[in-house]
C-alpha cells in the first residue's frame, strides 16, 4: 500500500533496524521502545487491522506468531520470558494501520497492561 509506513519499511523504502526477515515477514526494532527489547513483526502483505484478517489468512497469523516466538528465542528470552502483543483499533492504542506483533522483553511486565 503506497502510503503505509510499515509497507515502506518492509520493501526497504524506509530504514529500520531489521532483526529478522523471510519471504512473508519482517521484524525490526520499534523506534520508541517500551522495553529493553521492543521488536515489531509484520507481514509483508498489507493488512490494516486484525478485523481485516480473513479465514484464508490463518496460516499468515500462525506464521506471524511463530516469527515472534523465533525472534524472542534467538534474542535469548525463551527462559526469562517475553510478551507478544497485537493492538486492534483505537481502544487498544493502534497507531499504525498495518498489522504488527509487538515483542517486548528484557524487563518484568506488569499485568494488567495499561
Ligand atoms: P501500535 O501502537 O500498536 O500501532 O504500534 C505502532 C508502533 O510502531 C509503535 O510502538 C511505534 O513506536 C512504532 N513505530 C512508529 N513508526 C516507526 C518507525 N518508523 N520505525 C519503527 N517503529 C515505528
Ligand atoms: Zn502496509
Amino acid at each position: 500500500m503506497a502510503d503505509c509506513l510499515f509497507c515502506k519499511i518492509a520493501n526497504g523504502e524506509l530504514p529500520a533496524e531489521h532483526v529478522y526477515e523471510d519471504v512473508d515477514f519482517v521484524a525490526f526494532e520499534d523506534i520508541n521502545p517500551q522495553a529493553p527489547t521492543h521488536v515489531l513483526v509484520i507481514p509483508r502483505r498489507h493488512i490494516a487491522t486484525l478485523n481485516d484478517v480473513g479465514v484464508d489468512d490463518r496460516d499468515l497469523l500462525g506464521g506471524l506468531l511463530d516469527a515472534g516466538i523465533r525472534v524472542a528465542q534467538k534474542l535469548g528470552y525463551a527462559e526469562s520470558g517475553y510478551r507478544l502483543v497485537l493492538n486492534c483499533n483505537a481502544d487498544a492504542g493502534q497507531t499504525v494501520f498495518h498489522v504488527h506483533l509487538h515483542l517486548l522483553a528484557g524487563r518484568i511486565m506488569r499485568w494488567p497492561p495499561g
